[in-house]
């Protein structure tokens, strides 16, 4: 398995991430959405799996476009040497180095587009922008009443050649709802603003709307372009709902000591857990400060060469211990904890989400402090 630290008394945390993975996960997104291309989603560091070896994954597996949410997650990229398309549709500013770095900029209000305006003249290029518009989710894109004035704008500006109006899209609210109602509200706002659009003289070739849920489950929502993100990593994007994507990261760490402990004796600040008999614990690297939450203190499970051991007492800053049993479960100073990720016995980042009142997104994007990411599966 791709999950074993070596056995070399490397004391580390690690995420491990698996590209293959990845691109088989983007396979089967992008076998969902035959008649779209695939922007794949790489925002917040690829949602802490790293931008760069990420987009080489996601690439391999039939992507053909990239999105993030800021210029500099773009400009990052490209000085990475990613060549594919890149849209940043969350930044105000910085746009000078988006049209420098070839980078396609999503504007959200008729302010946002004079500023990407400025920057194209003084680049001496034009700008080429993806309209964001607001069906619903009332979070960025352009607001309904501001859309005939960004119209107007991408007109004028098309007109003496700072900005080509490239795409048009939205975000849906309820994406993960694969039933919910609103779907249909966003998709027809979607669709009348870009017969708005075409009605005026403006040629978006690219409408997008779909997230992974969407892409995984609404045709309807494909159009020309699907934006998944959290499918590309192997989480759940509708729950209840498996679509054959396997989690790319792997949250592990060695267990570092082992020792035994009496009936009665506590474990942990405050001694929340008692040993009801005589077992034998192991202390595994991994804490609060490195995406262990404190609220999972004793309710989830680590697995070990696939068995399954509880971790017990207060998770601390930077440790935490587990409950071996009496036997010491056959667990040696130096083997594996896996946290979650993809090994035989271990949770998913989803069973954390359920237990502490999150998602799994928030969950991998909190994989943080000492833990070392590392690649497997590379193309
Ligand atoms: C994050 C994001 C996505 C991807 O969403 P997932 O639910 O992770 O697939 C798509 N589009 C926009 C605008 C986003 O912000």
């Amino acid at each position: 398995m791709k999950t074993s630290i070596p056995a070399t008394g490397l004391e580390r945390l690690t995420a491990q991430i698996d590209l293959g993975t990845i691109a088989h996960n983007t396979r089967i997104v992008a076998d969902h959405a035959p008649g779209a291309a695939v922007m794949a989603v790489l925002k917040a560091d690829a949602y802490g799996h790293g931008a760069l070896q990420v987009a080489r994954a996601v690439l391999a597996g039939g992507a053909t476009e990239i999105g993030v949410t800021t210029v500099d997650e773009a400009v990052a990229l490209r000085e990475g040497g990613v060549t594919a398309p890149l849209l940043s549709w969350l930044s105000t500013s910085g746009f000078e180095r988006a049209i420098d770095a070839d980078v396609r900029i999503g504007v959200s209000s008729p302010r946002q587009l004079a500023a990407v305006v400025a920057a194209a003249r003084t680049v001496g290029r034009p700008a080429i922008v993806h309209a964001k518009v607001d069906t619903g989710l009332n979070r960025n894109g352009v607001a309904p009443d501001e859309w005939p004035a960004l119209r107007e704008g991408l007109i004028a500006a098309e007109r003496d050649g700072t900005v080509e109006l490239q795409g048009l899209f939205t975000h849906l609210a309820h994406g993960d709802e694969p039933e919910h109602p609103f779907l249909d509200v966003q998709r027809d706002a979607l669709a009348a603003t870009v017969a708005d659009a075409r009605a005026h003289g403006l040629t978006p070739t690219q409408v997008h709307a779909a997230n992974s849920a969407a892409t995984l489950t609404r045709p309807d929502l494909h159009f020309d372009l699907v934006r998944p993100g959290i499918a590309l990593y192997g989480g759940v994007p509708v729950p209840g709902r498996d679509f054959g994507l396997r989690p790319a990261l792997t949250f592990a760490a060695p267990v570092i000591l082992v020792k035994r402990l009496r009936k009665g004796d506590g474990v942990s600040y405050g001694h929340t857990w008692i040993a009801p008999r005589d077992t034998v614990v192991g202390l595994i690297p991994a804490g609060y400060a490195d995406g262990v939450w404190r609220p999972l203190s004793g309710r989830i499970e680590v697995a070990i060469g696939g068995r399954r051991f509880p971790q017990v007492g207060r998770v601390c800053m930077d440790q935490s211990v587990i409950d071996l049993g009496p036997d010491g479960g056959g667990v040696s100073e130096g083997d594996t904890a896996v946290l979650f990720g993809d090994a035989p016995g271990a949770d998913v980042a989803a069973d954390w989400a359920e237990k502490v009142g999150t998602i799994d997104y928030e969950i991998l994007t909190g994989v943080r402090g000492r833990a070392v990411r590392t690649y497997t599966g590379e193309q």
